[in-house]
């Protein structure tokens, strides 16, 4: 997973300490990113654990998590089989939403097999655009109203970035990877 974080950092999605992520162990136990650590030398030892409302647990009570913490405890909540959730602050999708509606479309593209559950191209994926926003508190109880909105396994915050998530490391990055890859395509089309 710290390798992951690193080769994503690599392609940008991550600058300035920015982004977190997190993974759920077989018996429950939340571990978040730290917060403030320059992703291109994040390593195992920069996640820490939290309880289910994101307040840091076991050895690390007092340590920060991420602000951005209670997104991923909701996220496990809503969906029992995640099991990684990863955070990027990506370009493409960023500029595909700054101006759009409350939810981004794609339709015909081959990569949209890559969201577990699509298969075939010739379906439309649409993916939930939320407000971007400090209050976690508020923003965790838009994520439960729209619950039934996440089939493509992702969201995407106005202007901030992208969270996807999987049953696996490989399929979470898979979410992650898809998404961008179609705003990306969106992006040189208009
Ligand atoms: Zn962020």
């Amino acid at each position: 997973m710290a390798q992951t974080i690193r080769a994503l950092h690599l392609k940008g999605w991550s600058p300035a300490t920015s982004t977190n992520y997190s993974f759920r162990e077989d018996e429950g136990q939340i571990w978040v990113s730290r917060s403030g650590v320059d992703k291109s030398n994040f390593l195992s030892t920069d996640f820490i654990t939290v309880d289910p409302k994101g307040n840091a647990n076991g050895e690390f009570v007092g340590v920060k998590p991420s602000a951005e913490t209670l997104i991923h405890c909701v996220i496990y909540a809503l969906f029992p089989e995640t099991k990684v959730i990863l955070h990027s602050h990506g370009v493409y999708p960023i500029v595909a939403t700054a101006k759009s509606e409350s939810v981004i479309a794609f339709e015909g593209y081959e990569v949209q097999k890559g969201f577990a559950g699509q298969t075939t191209h010739e379906g439309r994926v649409e993916i939930p655009v939320f407000e971007n926003t400090q209050d976690m508190i508020e923003f965790a109880d838009t994520l439960r109203k729209n619950a039934s909105r996440f089939d493509c396994h992702s969201f995407i915050m106005r202007k901030h970035g992208t969270y996807a998530w999987g049953t696996s490391l490989f399929e979470a990055k898979r979410h992650l990877e898809t998404l961008d890859y179609l705003c990306q395509c969106d992006y040189m089309l208009k």
